[in-house]
């Protein structure tokens, strides 16, 4: 498990499934959950413990990497075990 400071278009694409209707900032954000998810981490949910509570941050969103500054919330991305035949 990761935890991660997500912004809220990363919050909103991968808890409700919603994406930025802006073309460019939608395909931004689908590549970096489908990166995420190709590293073994398909899951990126809020934080199980109640510091979920938005704040105000210039660093990068730990999930796309945007590089605004605006709210971010405390995420955590998650792995599944996957049994490789090899
Ligand atoms: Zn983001």
């Amino acid at each position: 498990m990761i935890a991660l400071d997500a912004c809220i278009d990363c919050v909103q694409a991968a808890v409700n499934g919603e994406f930025p209707e802006d073309d460019s900032e939608r395909e931004r954000i689908e590549r970096a959950l489908t990166e995420w998810a190709d590293e073994g981490y398909p899951i990126i949910t809020t934080a199980p413990d109640d510091e979920a509570e938005g704040f105000f941050s210039w660093s990068p969103c730990g999930v796309c990497g945007s590089h605004l500054g605006g709210a971010r919330l405390a995420m955590v991305a998650l792995s599944v075990d996957i049994e490789r035949e090899v």
